[in-house]
């Protein structure tokens, strides 16, 4: 992540008069930093929105957001204020890069926010980089799972994903993962073989556990060592990148490469 965001993000809090130790008051921030309103609508498609009102700025919120979601959205939405207000998002514009840059950036603003830069360094270095050390931090700052795994990977170099199922009809079902590299994003998915161990592990135990999980990557099955944690409605499953990601970029290529025709060695 682009360091200069951790410094607008800074900058923003010290302006606003705001201790940059969480949990951050994220409301008070916003009506510092000049937003007039914070409303919720439950007929945002989005999650949040950033409103003239005259030469006024509100936010809006979507209704049904949850706490950790409704905070991470304010910020956000800061983001947009900020970068606006710096000639960054302008900038951003005027160079044409795609909107996804743009909410990629106050995505950022938003974690810089909500976890500061050198309270995380501070407080989290010495920290196992388990599954006990993320609900620590989301609980300290207010914040979700996701993306504090992801400010972990950020700040402290983790090299960690976290991905996420939940029970639904019986069945568990992949929903989302954080802090994937890249080349994983939209990759990762159920394997037939995933329900029958996910509900196996939860008959053993709900505590956190190391145990092998098998899931589906491009075209290709594998099981990987992994910090599971379940509960009877959703799973979580830490994935050790330092000790996974050789066997998950080769299912990547096994699943890619047509096996008719091998590539010509260089
Ligand atoms: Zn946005």
């Amino acid at each position: 992540m682009d360091r200069s965001l951790d410094q607008l993000a800074s900058e923003a809090l010290a302006r606003a008069g705001i201790e940059p130790f969480p949990a951050i008051d994220i409301e008070k921030l916003a009506y510092r930093l000049g937003i007039s309103s914070i409303a919720s609508d439950e007929h945002l498609v989005e999650d949040g929105r950033l409103v003239s009102e005259g030469r006024q700025r509100g936010i809006v919120v979507r209704k049904d957001a949850s706490k950790a979601r409704r905070r991470f959205t304010i910020a956000h939405e800061l983001g947009h204020l900020v970068l606006i207000e710096s000639g960054s998002e302008a900038v951003a514009q005027r160079l044409g890069p795609p909107v996804d840059d743009v909410e990629r950036m106050c995505d950022d603003f938003a974690a810089a926010i909500l976890m500061p830069f050198e309270w995380v360094s501070s407080c989290f270095a010495h920290r196992p980089q388990n599954l006990s050390t993320i609900r620590h931090l989301a609980h300290q700052t207010g914040t979700s799972l996701s993306a504090s795994a992801v400010r972990l990977t950020e700040v402290l170099g983790w090299r960690v994903a976290l991905l996420r199922w939940r029970l639904e009809g019986g069945r568990w079902r992949f929903m989302a993962g954080a802090a994937l590299p890249f080349w994983l994003h939209g990759q990762v998915r159920s394997a037939p073989e995933t329900n029958d161990s996910l509900h196996a592990i939860f008959q053993r135990t709900t505590r956190d556990t190391r145990t092998k999980v098998p899931f589906r990557v491009g075209n290709e099955t594998v099981t990987v060592d992994a910090q599971v944690s379940l509960s009877s409605t959703s799973a979580l499953v830490l994935l050790d990148l330092a000790r996974s990601q050789s066997q998950l970029a080769s299912a990547m290529r096994v699943g890619r490469e047509p096996r008719q025709r091998r590539p010509v060695s260089k």
